[in-house]
């Protein structure tokens, strides 16, 4: 895998829950800020109006002294400022500054009224003071660098200063008069109250400020003690907005943390799928290469991967159908979660194999466990015969690439169908076959386009006469840059990886034209057999695609043979018998090569309708009890005579083999004895010798 599609898979793994976190924290900002700023638009709106509805009270008793100055005495001016004073709640006292004494009037202001007070008020025509006085007789509370502090000039000890830490709002002063609240409840305990503001009562909070107004009257100044606080209805329609932008909050931040709760959730369920397999249930191939990476890189223990196959699953959902092929599985993958150890792990990767992270000490060991876990396997599902196969890779460092340590593992696990368990570890020159394979497949379709495969032919001798009678066309690979490479090493490739099809196509088509060639130029043909791969039988029209090739050319059916092997006769035996007779039918000549190197020849021998037996080279070869052998050699030749097949010996070599297959009636010989495979020119001179 590479690193990027590493790290996209990871990602889309783990849980990008910051996002919506991130998502939540601006959301809650914005509304955060909307609430403060809309909160702060009312207080500013209501305090405005205060202002303002002050100024205009003020600015009413300034006109009426400006209107009656002159005209009323100092008394009846003096009685109708106390009725301003009644009507106007704000307005608390006013007083008549005629002698500039405003410092007089007012010792409290004796450091602020100063000459730029003045020059303001000659400018501006008024101007206000904070009444410090009357605030800090009672209760002050200042707000300085984040901290509360407060003082109260009643309070006794010298403990009355409490620092209150606080992150509230940067007001620069508030003052609180707690006049009334003093007298109800027990004032220390309420400044040690944090809800302190929350409690004091409405009435309390005001800001007594002092306001002096320039008139029109040459040296007459009126003076005003106000407090500025808020009604009852200015008071209660704040705190309506502050309420519902607090309940706006408190629910956008229910719903922000839901909506994440819910990600997350949803998140571990996806998790959980990517991870799951959908045929067992259990755990997947990335799954176990993430948890196996981590296992191993703890370093604690030996590991080494497994992988498990149960073989001839496919077989098995042919008898009793895909659903309990699949219910096998899922079974078998729930038993080995039981008998695995707390950090092994298995998951099934593909098909019929599981994957298993083991813990281990030595070969030995490891092999008794794995055998064990097969035999359990088989146990739990009573009578059924179930076969298994393993190929093991040794972890060799905590720091390995997984997946290459599974690819090794699965590389080990024995290509061929055994019929009883098998346990096989891994070693590198399944890498290197691995390597060659993957060599060859890549330059297999380019050698075929460039005819690199060329057709050699062996010829095959009767016994009587000894006359070249028939041959075997053998495909021969003369790589660009490998050279000659021998069918051994490709043709079980080609076979894996279908490419076979295509081969053995080219083999019969280039047989079919030489024969066409040779019947024009007028000479004896002699049948050719051309090999046919098993992969052929999985298709169901193979006789009319081998009648279509050779029909091209118009060769006569007798003189093309066809040479099955027998691992062929191992597959689905109808679709065989159908298409031996379909050949038959058609004329050609069909055998069965390499006869007596399985398992069920004389089976096959019974079953299909066969015209040629070729027994196999090694019954000459393994010459132990030369007595043994040629006895069975001579029994087939006469069990396959008295069946009406021909007989074809391979792979003979001396004069004396050829003297004994004479003599027990075998038809026809191919072997190093009489001939090699042969290039065609020289198969052709041969068998058509230029008659001088
Ligand atoms: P086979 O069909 O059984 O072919 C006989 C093999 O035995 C040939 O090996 C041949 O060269 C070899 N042979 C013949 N006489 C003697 C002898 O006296 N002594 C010894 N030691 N060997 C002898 P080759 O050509 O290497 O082919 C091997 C196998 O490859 C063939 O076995 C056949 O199964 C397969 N094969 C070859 N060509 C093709 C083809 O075109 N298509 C398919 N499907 N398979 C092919
Ligand atoms: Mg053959
Ligand atoms: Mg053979």
């Amino acid at each position: 895998m590479s690193k990027k599609k590493d790290r996209r898979i990871k990602r889309l793994q783990r849980l990008p829950v910051w996002p919506a976190v991130v998502e939540m924290i601006i959301t809650e900002l914005v509304i955060f800020s909307l609430s403060l700023f809309i909160c702060a638009l009312s207080l500013f709106g209501i305090l405005n109006t205060l202002i303002l509805n002050i100024a205009n009270e003020c600015q009413t008793v300034v006109q009426a002294v400006e209107e009656n100055w002159y005209k009323e005495s100092r008394e009846d001016l003096q009685k109708r400022l106390s009725s301003f004073e009644e009507s106007y709640s704000d307005i608390n006292k006013i007083y008549i500054d005629d002698s500039n004494n405003i410092k007089g009037l007012f010792p409290q202001l004796k450091d602020y009224y100063d000459s730029e007070a003045e020059r303001l008020l000659e400018s501006v025509g008024m101007v206000h003071f904070f009444d410090k006085e009357y605030n800090e007789e009672n209760l002050n509370l200042f707000f300085s660098n984040g901290k509360i502090k407060l003082s109260v000039s009643d309070l006794e000890s010298e403990d009355d200063e409490y620092n209150i830490n606080s992150a509230e709002q940067d007001f620069s002063a508030i003052l609180i008069n707690p006049k009334n609240l003093a007298k109800s409840v027990n004032l220390k305990q309420v400044l040690r109250d944090r809800e302190f503001l929350g409690w004091a009562s409405l009435d309390s909070i005001g800001l007594h400020v002092i306001s002096i107004y320039a008139t029109k009257i040459p040296g007459v100044h009126l003076c005003f003690k106000n407090v500025y606080k808020l009604n009852a209805f200015q008071f209660n329609l704040f705190c309506t907005i502050l309420v519902f932008f607090m309940l706006t909050i408190i629910a956008s931040v229910i719903y922000e943390i839901t909506k994440v709760v819910k990600l997350i959730h949803e998140r571990v369920r996806l998790n959980k799928l990517v991870t799951t397999d959908t045929i067992t249930g259990g755990y997947n191939k990335d799954y176990f290469l993430q948890k196996a990476k981590k296992e191993i890189s703890r370093g604690h223990r030996n590991y080494a991967v497994v992988q498990l196959r149960l073989e001839k699953y496919r077989n098995f959902c042919m008898a009793y159908g895909v659903k309990q092929g699949e219910n096998l599985l899922e079974e078998l993958n729930a038993n080995m979660v039981e008998l695995l150890g707390k950090k092994e792990i298995v998951a099934h990767v593909e098909k019929s194999d599981f994957a298993l992270l083991l813990s281990y000490q030595n070969e030995e060991t490891l092999n008794i466990r794995i055998k064990n876990i097969m035999n359990i396997l088989r146990e739990r599902r009573g009578g059924q015969h179930l076969t298994f196969s393993a190929g093991v890779c040794p972890v060799m460092s905590k720091n390995c690439d997984v997946s290459l340590v599974l690819t090794c593992a699965g590389l080990a696990v024995p290509k061929t169908i055994k019929l009883q368990d098998e346990i096989v570890w891994f070693d590198d020159s399944m890498k290197e076959e691995q390597v060659w394979e993957r060599r060859i497949e890549d330059d297999m379709e380019k050698a075929l386009e460039n005819h690199e495969f060329q057709v050699y032919l062996q010829p095959k001798y009767s016994t009587k006469g000894e006359k070249l009678s028939a041959a075997e066309a053998l495909v021969r690979w003369t790589h660009p840059v490998l050279g000659f490479i021998s069918p051994g090493k490709f043709i079980p490739i080609f076979e894996r990886n279908g490419f076979i099809l295509q081969l053995d196509d080219y083999m019969l088509e280039s047989i079919a034209h030489l024969q066409a060639a040779w019947a024009e130029q007028g000479k004896e043909l002699v049948p050719i057999s051309v090999n046919v791969s098993r992969a052929h039988f999985a298709e169901d029209n193979l006789a009319e695609h081998i009648c279509g090739i050779v029909d091209k050319y118009k060769v006569p059916h007798q003189y093309i043979e066809l040479e099955l092997t027998e691992s062929a006769f191992f597959d689905d035996k109808t679709v065989l018998l159908t298409t031996v007779r379909k050949l038959k039918d058609f004329g050609f000549k069909v055998s069965m090569d390499d006869f007596g190197a399985g398992y069920s020849s004389l089976n096959s021998l019974k079953e299909l309708p066969l015209d040629i037996i070729k027994l196999d080279a090694e019954f000459f070869r393994s010459v132990d009890d030369i007595e043994r052998s040629n006895l069975i050699v001579g029994q087939t030749i006469t069990l396959a005579k008295k069946l009406g097949m021909e007989i074809v010996a391979e792979g003979i070599e001396t004069r004396e083999q050829v003297d004994f297959l004479a003599k027990q009636d075998c038809d026809l010989i191919q072997g190093f004895y009489f001939s090699k495979p042969l290039p065609v020119a020289e198969f052709e001179e041969k068998a058509y010798p230029v008659v001088e």
